[in-house]
């Protein structure tokens, strides 16, 4: 099989929203008016972002999910994406399925391929997503305001929880795992959510480094600090089993992968992310306060300060 029927066989679909897709040197998009371009790229690397011998399924969603993420935290509706993908060897059945698991997400979030680039190489997937979103409504790190409170969605730490258990740095029992590694390998964007907060978030970021990390990147952008409230955060009753133990603690604080949102909001506009969270069928929790200053404190449920040694993962620490 040469690259170009590999391309055409696996990464070939119709792509009806753009003036020109895959099979020239470059695609041709035209943005709706109005709008400007999101663009943003995520690579998974083999052995840093996941299993050599990875379903090739989840991982096709996971390229995808990780980029779509970056438009929800952006409030862009995803368009368009290239994939840049490097393969060992042309290994047909692996291409069927990791080609079904990215369009399977793709088609529901209504996102066309419209190119990339295909080469033989230690696998590594690049996916590079468009998005539009009226300039003024994006979603950016740098508005939180002295006083907004800080959500986040859905749940946190169960991707981390599922690691340390794959990486054999702790134990979990058959059904908790099945629960968390589902977290890890198939997250789901929440671009629905980052669309409803448009002109109500001051800041969004999704959470792929952890919560404190990631909020630490607002709080920076922003510069502003915040409080946080230990027991208030958002968790699955798998890891409520092991709050006490510090694993526990370090996977909701700063456990990475979860794809959830954290963005804050005026104290005034706490109905409306109510209704959203209705709308969407989504938690919401409202997880602590900007405050000035700079820097992230946790209080815990005696509101004390939590000695947080925990910070998010760096790849190049
Ligand atoms: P060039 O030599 O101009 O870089 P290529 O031969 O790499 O072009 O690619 C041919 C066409 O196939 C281009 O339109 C490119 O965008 C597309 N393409 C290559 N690899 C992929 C891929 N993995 N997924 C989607 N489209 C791809
Ligand atoms: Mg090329």
């Amino acid at each position: 099989m040469t690259e170009f029927d590999l391309i055409r066989r696996h990464f070939t679909r119709p792509t009806p929203s753009a003036v020109l897709g895959v099979g020239d040197d470059a695609a041709l998009l035209q943005v709706s008016e109005g709008n400007v371009l999101a663009v943003s790229s995520d690579m998974l690397v083999s052995g840093t972002h996941f299993f050599a011998d990875a379903d090739p399924f989840l991982l096709g969603h996971k390229a995808l999910a990780v980029n779509l993420s970056d438009m929800a935290a952006m409030g862009a509706v995803p368009r368009w994406a290239t994939l840049a993908i490097a393969l060992p060897d042309a290994d047909e059945a692996w291409l069927g399925k990791f080609s079904a698991g990215f369009f399977s997400l793709a088609q529901q979030q209504g996102v066309e391929l419209v190119g990339g680039d295909t080469t033989r190489g230690p696998l590594n997937l690049c996916v590079t997503i468009i998005g539009e979103v009226p300039a003024q409504q994006a979603l950016r790190r740098s508005g939180a305001q002295i006083g907004d409170d800080i959500w986040v969605s859905g749940t946190l730490g169960d991707a981390a929880l599922a690691l340390a258990h794959l990486q054999n740095r702790f134990v979990l029992n058959e059904a908790e795992f099945a629960l968390c590694v589902m977290v890890l390998h198939q997250p789901q964007p929440r671009v629905a959510l980052g669309l409803a907060l448009r002109g109500i978030a001051t800041s969004t970021i999704d959470i792929s480094d952890g919560l404190l990390a990631d909020l630490g990147h607002i709080l920076d952008a922003s510069q502003v600090g915040a409080q946080l409230d230990f027991a208030a955060l958002p968790i699955s009753s798998t890891l409520l089993g092991y709050m006490q133990q510090p694993l526990g603690r370090q996977c909701v604080l700063a456990g990475g992968d979860d794809y959830e949102l954290c963005f804050t909001v005026p104290a005034t506009r706490h109905a409306e992310v109510s209704h959203i969270a209705a709308q969407l069928d989504l938690p919401l929790t409202r997880v602590g306060k900007v405050v000035a200053g700079r820097g992230c404190i946790v209080h815990d449920a005696a509101g004390n300060p939590l000695n947080v040694e925990a910070c998010g993962y760096d790849h190049f620490r």
